[in-house]
């Protein structure tokens, strides 16, 4: 049986003194992201609107543009008073994300978006149209300590966490451009009014090691009265497996669906696929995703990027499904990921029949598998940039801003 072991192409990971892949879990001091009114709680927003000298009830008027009309612009403000509103919303609502580039693919009805943050930093969004829902796949650092070897992001290591409003702000933007009629896929007799109903942390970073400011996000999006109002279901925090920040992330009593990126059921394999499993075991991830079911009651989501003889083999889907037999049924479900044919790379797609068979194994032993829709994967592979390189266009379009 070929087995192909996981190796960077092109660059190198750097490694700690103990010449073990490195591990950036602290966020660089850099010039944090000037303070937005997504940052704050209801109360501060009030306290900060006071702090500036207009009476605390504009807050609440700022949430409603913002969060429901998806206006920055002082001038759609008429309900504010007009002197002093454009330096009264501009401290408040300040520039978080300039556009770089937009692309489109799959006939308009998923877009890439690059934007450049207030340091320069680059981070990506994608926006897809699927029947029935709108998701968003959006970006929680610039960069990512995790230094997992098939990984754009990884190379350059973490270049700093992005703040709950940097993150918010990306799904703002998205359902403006909805809103202006600028994702494709639409019906025409379809005139219902649309915005982005589905977030998945799996853009560039992860998630659970900027765990404040993306808890602070996800509960401006779930915030009914002063936020987003989204479903919380609708919501995706996928990890590559940080324990300890998967049992806070079960205490929050924010049911959230969880993914827990696995991509290989044995240490041997994961040690080197997924760096961070030197610090936590595959069996603890497990403990931990099973543990978040019996907190929440919400079915994890496990993660499997289909590597070609590198984690595809029929004997890792009986061990997988045996190691999720063994935590009880009915509480987890498998989504193989199929990735794009890459000539000559290690990183590459297991043939069909091989997928295929993943999956039968899987199902057969009593574990709900269904292989991932592949749109959108060019961001959208292992948390994130498994296929980077497989949009060739996308990758020539990224590239030199992203060096
Ligand atoms: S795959 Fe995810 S966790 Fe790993 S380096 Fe990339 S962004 Fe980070």
């Amino acid at each position: 049986m070929r087995q192909v072991r996981p190796a960077t192409e092109g660059w190198k990971q750097k490694k700690d003194s103990e010449g073990r892949p490195l591990l950036q879990f602290a966020s660089p001091k850099r010039g944090k992201p000037p303070v937005h009114l997504a940052d704050l709680t209801p109360d501060e927003r009030v306290a900060k609107v006071k702090e500036l000298g207009i009476p605390g009830f504009r807050a609440k008027q700022l949430e409603k543009h913002y969060f429901s009309h998806w206006t920055h612009d002082p001038a759609a403000m008429t309900d504010l008073p007009a002197e002093g509103r454009e330096e009264f919303v501009h401290g408040m609502l300040p520039a978080l994300l300039t556009e770089v580039r937009r692309l489109e693919t799959d006939r308009g009805d998923t877009i890439k978006f690059l934007w450049k943050l207030h340091d320069g930093a680059l981070v990506e969004s994608v926006l897809m149209r699927y029947p029935g829902r709108i998701t968003l796949c959006v970006s929680s650092q610039a960069g990512c300590g995790m230094n997992c070897p098939f990984c754009a992001t990884g190379q350059a290591g973490l270049t700093r966490n992005m703040s709950a409003a940097e993150i918010i702000e990306q799904i703002v933007r998205a359902n403006r451009l909805i809103a202006e009629g600028g994702l494709g896929g639409k019906k025409r007799d379809d005139h219902s009014l649309e915005r982005v109903s589905n977030i998945v942390f799996m853009g560039m970073g992860e998630p659970l090691a900027n765990y404040a400011r993306v808890m602070q996000a996800v509960r401006v999006m779930v915030d009914k009265e002063h936020g987003l109002g989204m479903s919380a279901r609708g919501i995706t925090v996928s990890t590559v497996g940080l324990v300890p920040a998967i049992t806070k992330l079960a205490a929050e009593e924010i049911p959230v669906t969880f993914a827990l990126s696995l991509h290989a059921p044995d240490d041997q394999l994961r040690d080197e696929l997924i760096p961070v499993n030197s610090r936590w075991k595959v069996d603890e991830a497990l403990d931990a995703a099973r543990a978040y079911f019996d907190k929440t009651g919400r079915r994890v989501s496990i993660e499997y990027a289909l590597i070609k003889d590198m984690n595809d083999h029929a004997w890792r889907a009986d061990l997988l499904a045996d190691k999720l037999n063994a935590r009880g049924r009915g509480w987890v479900h498998v989504n193989p990921i199929p990735l794009n044919p890459t000539p000559g790379s290690i990183w590459t797609a297991s043939e069909v029949p091989v997928q295929n068979e993943f999956v039968r194994r899987l199902n057969a032993a009593g574990i709900p598998t269904t292989l991932r829709d592949t749109r959108g994967k060019e961001i959208d592979g292992a948390c994130g940039q498994l296929a980077t390189t497989e949009d060739d266009e996308a990758a020539a379009a990224l590239t030199p801003l992203e060096v």
